[in-house]
């Protein structure tokens, strides 16, 4: 038996901003971005939609946030009277959003602070809902409820997931992704299809979740090194963003695996993108995974082609993009790669890889 579960309503394809008003109906919301948002004229996208709906922007949102972030942060988005959250933006954006979405018997972050640290729970006063509206193809957090938090006070990556943060509502429309940046088109590709192999390497893998994860693996191998040489083909931003889209659904159900475990001391200690450090392993954990299981190894082919070679292609396949992909490269020597192996497969996304000690 299988248990396939999302609850967030999906509006993609070219164009899909337009279900915004609809979606967002007689709420009013506060919209958080990022930084340059305005200058891209997303911002302005969006208001032309929802008019005076919109009771604040908020456009200070950076990469990673920290829990420092977010604790300034929250007493600006609750001042509003709204009953939305709307996040423009990459993961960053989105998972910020969902920090923000919970109140808290005192008004203010610690509580949420608590619960992250030492897994106190309290019970939300009040509750606001998120329409997620990414601008990148890549983080699937808009099908997803949880946001990575970073805490660098104490060294350490947290997940938040309460049942309030799932999105309500996701709109994925490629027009919003056609200034990314290259580095960023990439970045965010390669996430995707870290999400797409990490759920069929995986111990909650079922039917359904192959299903989207083969469909993305599949589909980001040809559409992510053909959008970087034409940035601008439409319906390559469309193929990348349906892609990455399914790859979020299929792991909104398995969780990630080996690779994101892999990413997390990556990005804290050496700053790593997210995108680069879950990606440039995946030849590494596609060894590691191989020969495990005889059905996982049939999806698997499925997706990567002949397994005797699929680490080699998959090695060609980032070099190629300009990802190094051994270690050695992020100034991580052997024994110290080792080290990190044996610690995320231990850690909370490590134990769903299929290679994990049981
Ligand atoms: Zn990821």
């Amino acid at each position: 038996m299988h248990v396939f579960h999302n609850p967030v309503r999906t509006v993609a394809g070219l164009g899909a901003l337009a279900a915004l008003p609809e979606l967002l109906g007689e709420r009013r919301a506060v919209l958080l971005t990022f930084g340059e948002a305005g200058a891209l004229g997303l911002v302005e996208l969006l208001r032309l939609r929802v008019g005076d709906r919109l009771a604040a922007v908020i456009d200070c949102i950076t990469p990673n946030p920290d829990l420092a972030d977010l604790e300034l942060l929250y007493p600006q988005v609750w001042q509003h009277r709204a009953e939305v959250v709307i996040a423009l933006g990459g993961g960053s954006v989105i998972d910020s959003a969902k920090a923000m979405l919970v109140g808290t018997p005192s008004g203010q972050f610690h509580e949420i602070r608590r619960l992250l640290r030492d897994g106190e729970r309290f019970v939300p006063p009040a509750v606001r809902r998120l329409i997620a509206v990414p601008t990148t193809a890549g983080t699937g957090s808009e099908v997803t409820p949880w946001a990575t938090v970073w805490d660098r006070e104490q060294q350490r990556k947290h997940s938040l997931h309460l049942p309030e943060t799932w999105p309500e509502a996701a709109i994925v429309d490629p027009v919003l992704m056609r200034s990314l940046p290259d580095a960023v088109t990439l970045q965010s590709g390669l996430d995707a299809l870290s999400h797409a192999l990490e759920a069929i390497w995986n111990r909650n893998a079922n039917p359904v979740s192959d299903a989207l994860a083969l469909a993305a693996a599949r589909s980001i191998l040809v559409t992510l090194p053909a959008l970087l040489r034409a940035p601008d083909d439409m319906a390559l931003r469309e193929a990348m963003a349906i892609a990455a889209l399914q790859a979020g659904l299929a792991f909104s159900n398995t969780r990630t695996a080996l690779a994101h475990s892999l990413s997390y001391p990556m990005t804290l200690r050496f700053g790593l993108p997210h995108g680069i450090a879950c990606s440039f392993t995946l030849p590494l954990v596609a060894r590691l995974a191989i020969g495990r299981n005889a059905e996982r190894d049939a999806v698997l082919a499925q997706a990567l082609g002949p397994l005797a070679s699929a680490p080699q292609r998959l090695e060609r396949f980032l070099e190629d993009l300009g990802v190094r992909t051994q270690f050695a490269a992020y100034g991580v020597d052997e024994a110290g790669a080792q080290a990190m192996l044996e610690a995320a497969l231990q850690g909370d996304r490590g134990r769903n890889f299929i290679g994990a000690p049981a």
